[in-house]
């Protein structure tokens, strides 16, 4: 039976933030209703028998005095087939079924809705036998979720014993498909779990990721790699390219499972991911993209608290899908937008600010959000492995990185793609400063590049960023004095430096030809561009040499078409006649 709870009343309401006396015995982060109109809220703060509440729904209209009833429920997501495709709010509301209910786009408050459909039928695969001994995160049996993901039914949580009943068939996700005898008596389970947001999902350990989430992203895979279970940030002001570069990973990068959080940037800018995600197309099945994805939407009209609850919502679910033994990637866009939620509902219970009106835990929250990525061992007999990569954005005003929420997210996160205002503006793209952003993965995969993608990736790699570094220092010369004050061999740098920043590094998004390139074709044309550098190198020591000939070679004209090489053969011929054609600049007439 359900167990009573007692009713708290309202004591103080100041926008997003409810304090109700009469609350004893209430838990932290216990959902409760608030008001008569039942308004969705969760407990993030007790203090006797006075909760501090925040609120998923617009609070004007109710007053002191109004019922809170108690849930005895924790903040929790629903778990099960039916998550893929869905588009949610901050809380797991389906965006379809709030926008059916209130008839506008504008939320009427009180909509409950479920995450997962109750209706919708699945055909459950047993995959666990009758008698079988079974434990949590073991794997009983199997939906297929869309046509791409295989959605796999786990042993919840806690549970072990005896495998006593198990079905086959068309089930909805609250029928029982299996039953599990325990020493507490017998468990039923179906096909729908539920998880507290704010609390990570137990694995039985992370472990080292040494395996690159390839993102055909030629600045991302080659300069500044990640690894499946990584986790990485995206700085950059306004309009250079967080949003783009964010959903051109979602799109090429070879996780399994998407999820995309949007947060609550500018409200149209949210419409445009909304009108669009539907709309792309997975590039390896040519199904859509949503198949693998879940989106969560905060558009700016939804009350600020439900933008603070849809990172954990979020990432609650990418668990998940990892303990299935996926590799998941999430995205979050932009976790400053995150943020500033957490300030203002901070502001709201006048808690003791820290920098910039942060509060003091908005670093260790932060912390917390990119600590349950990793690469780990999954609850479950089987020793299956997931992997859950985490990827934020970051809007500081201004694009001054000594911001809070940056500084807090740079200490967290050991990739940084920092986007250029100066390089947007220039239209280089992605605006991935080359001489700024960094990865701290790259010894993880250098192993993966040798056996996977060639012996001498590593090396081409530092060999072409180094010559990027020399770059800027001339480039600095040469705005004092000029070009012609420079060296051949510094003539030289700045050419291959240039070839490497046009022809290598700028990518554009919205060219499906250029958008994604695989790792080989990166290293190829890489070593092309920089086997010309060697040629010229040596061209140069080995006696008399113009410059302005050794520009004018079709070699250089080439380089620029490089990209568009497909074959390793063609990438030989490149370099083959490279060779031939420098090799004569020094033959003596
Ligand atoms: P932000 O999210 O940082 O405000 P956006 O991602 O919306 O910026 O990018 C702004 C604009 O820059 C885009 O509309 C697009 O025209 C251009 N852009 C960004 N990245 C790329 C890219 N990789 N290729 C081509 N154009 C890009």
């Amino acid at each position: 039976m359900e167990q009573e709870h007692s009713t708290g009343s309202i004591k103080r309401i100041t926008g997003p933030l409810v304090q109700a006396s009469g609350m004893q015995g209430a838990k932290m982060y216990e959902v409760v209703k608030v008001s008569k109109e039942k308004l969705l809220g969760e407990i993030i703060e007790l203090d006797g028998d006075v909760a501090s509440i925040q609120v998923y729904e617009e609070t004007g209209g109710i007053g002191p005095g109004e019922p809170v009833y108690r849930t005895g429920k924790t903040m929790s997501v629903e778990l099960g087939p039916g998550l893929l495709e869905s588009v949610y709010d901050g809380i797991q509301r389906p965006l379809k079924a709030i926008r059916e209910q209130s008839n506008s786009h504008f939320i009427t408050r009180g909509i409950e809705a479920h995450g997962i459909d109750r209706m919708k039928k699945w055909i459950f695969k047993p995959v666990a036998k009758m008698g079988d001994a079974v434990s949590e995160g073991d794997i009983l049996g199997e939906v297929e979720e869309t046509t791409l993901i295989t959605h796999k039914i786990m042993v919840p949580f806690g549970v072990s014993g005896t495998l006593e009943e198990i079905k086959e068939g068309s089930f909805v996700v609250e029928d029982t498909v299996a039953a599990i005898k325990t020493a507490n008596g017998n468990v039923p389970v179906s096909m729908i779990q539920y998880w507290p947001i704010r609390k990570p999902r137990p694995t039985k350990g992370k472990i080292f990721p040494d395996e690159p989430m390839i993102t055909g992203g030629r600045s991302i895979d080659t300069f500044f790699p990640i690894v499946k279970g990584g986790a990485g940030c995206i700085p950059g002001p306004f309009g250079a390219g967080k949003t783009v570069t964010q959903q051109s990973i979602a799109k090429y990068c070879d996780a399994q499972v998407i999820v995309y959080i949007g947060c609550g940037e500018r409200g149209n800018e949210m419409t445009e991911v909304l009108d669009e995600f539907p709309h792309l197309i997975d590039p390896n099945s040519g199904e859509p993209l949503m198949k693998r994805t879940i989106l969560i939407a905060n558009t700016s009209n939804m009350p600020v608290a439900a933008r603070e609850a849809s990172i954990y919502t979020g990432i609650t679910i990418a668990e998940y899908y990892r303990d299935m033994g996926y590799s998941v990637a999430l995205m979050a866009d932009s976790t400053s937008r995150w943020a500033e939620a957490m300030r203002e509902i901070s502001g709201r219970m006048e808690e003791m600010p820290g920098e910039e009106g942060y509060p003091a835990y908005l670093a260790s929250r932060t912390a917390e959000f990119y600590e349950r990525a990793g690469s780990v061992i999954c609850l479950g007999s089987d020793g299956r492995k997931g992997a859950l990569t985490a990827i934020g954005a970051v809007s500081p005003p201004g694009g001054d990185l000594s911001e809070p929420v940056s500084q807090s997210t740079l200490r967290v996160t050991k990739c940084f793609w920092g986007l250029d205002g100066s390089l947007a503006y220039k239209k280089h793209f992605p605006s991935i400063n080359w001489l700024s952003s960094y990865s701290l993965y790259v010894d993880n995969i250098k192993q993966y590049w040798r056996d996977h993608v060639a012996n001498d990736y590593p090396e081409v790699r530092v060999s072409a960023m180094e010559l990027l570094q020399n770059e800027a220092k001339l480039l600095e010369i040469v705005r004092l004095v000029g070009m012609e004050a420079l060296s051949n061999e510094e003539k030289l740098t700045i050419e291959i430096a240039r070839s490497i920043r046009e022809d290598f590094l700028f990518q554009n998004a919205f060219d499906v030809d250029d958008a994604y390139t695989p790792p080989k074709t990166q290293y190829e044309i890489l070593k092309s561009i920089m086997s010309v550098y060697r040629e010229g190198l040596a061209a140069i020591t080995s006696g008399e040499f113009e410059f302005s000939d050794f520009k004018a070679l079709d070699t250089i004209k080439n380089l620029g078409t490089l990209k568009n090489i497909k074959t390793d053969a063609e990438f030989e011929a490149f370099r083959k006649k490279a060779h031939e054609e420098i090799a004569q600049l020094t033959v003596p007439a």
